[in-house]
């Protein structure tokens, strides 16, 4: 019997889906779909709560950290620093620069990225950054911090939900992260990244929904869930020139590797 085709949302926001069963029943399509995993990505105080509270179920992991939207931080890293004790939070994230949305706090980003990529190198946890026209400062505080970050699992981290050029992804490759795609790759004005999409080697691509944000073609216009991860992932597929399946394989054992994952492809179960 050949395994089924299985994929992993490395980045969903569960927390934007209600309580009132929407979340689980979105869960669940995933599951049916063969979005077997996912990583419930937090980035703000209700985000991280939420995620963590989730990676007790089977299949589902979280990640932990404060982005650029963050006034008060003081308080913060002690509530982080006790739940990345917790090995089902598997990562930092997401974390990372927003000059689009909130260009008059750079500098108050660029400080929070520094000191939480320093909670990560703390706890060995691999990164999920957020660049968004910020390469240059991403990169240079990157640079900055390499030595120190990276941790036991080789992989320091990825940058989420890529809409960067060549030049800045192998920029990316060279300090040995792994590069994420979203549904943004199907739209129609992506061709750069289709272009981008290829050249990512086997052993540094991921795929995300980035949920509930940018619904893949031919899910337009509805609230992105991780059930559409497939649209992505065979858009990458076929942009890579591989079937589904080997595509599954790829970035499978790349997201075990980042975050240092071990269940597979088991029946569902409770822990
Ligand atoms: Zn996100």
């Amino acid at each position: 019997m050949t395994p089924p085709i299985s994929f992993t949302d490395t980045h969903v926001h569960l927390d934007a889906f209600r309580d009132d069963g929407e979340r689980a029943a979105v869960i669940e399509a995933a599951r049916a779909a063969g979005v077997t995993r996912l990583i419930a990505i937090g980035g703000n105080a209700v985000g991280n709560e939420i995620a963590v509270e989730l990676s007790q179920q089977a299949h589902i992991w979280a990640a932990v950290g404060y982005d650029r939207d963050q006034t008060s931080v003081d308080r913060l890293p002690n509530r982080l620093n006790e739940w990345l004790l917790d090995p089902r939070v598997v990562a930092v994230g997401e974390i990372g620069l927003d000059y689009h949305y909130s260009p008059e706090t750079a500098s108050a980003q660029r400080a929070l990225f520094e000191e939480m990529l320093e909670i990560a190198r703390r706890h060995a946890r691999p990164v999920v950054i957020h660049s968004r026209e910020a390469d240059d400062d991403t990169l240079a505080i990157l640079r900055n911090h390499a030595p120190l970050w990276l941790g036991p699992s080789e992989c320091p981290g990825v940058l989420h939900c890529y809409t960067g050029n060549r030049a800045f992804a192998d920029k990316l490759l060279e300090l040995g992260l792994m590069i994420s795609f979203s549904g943004i790759i199907t739209f129609r004005n992506a061709d750069e990244l289709r272009q981008t999409a290829p050249a990512i080697p086997d052993d540094r691509l991921l795929i995300e929904t980035d949920s509930p944000f940018l619904a893949p073609v031919p899910h337009r216009g509805k609230k992105n869930q991780p059930a559409y991860l497939v649209a992505v992932a065979e858009t990458v597929a076929r942009l890579r020139g591989v079937e589904p399946a080997e595509l599954s394989a790829i970035t499978q054992r790349n997201t075990d590797k980042l975050f240092g994952l071990k269940e597979r492809f088991e029946p569902l179960h409770s822990r």
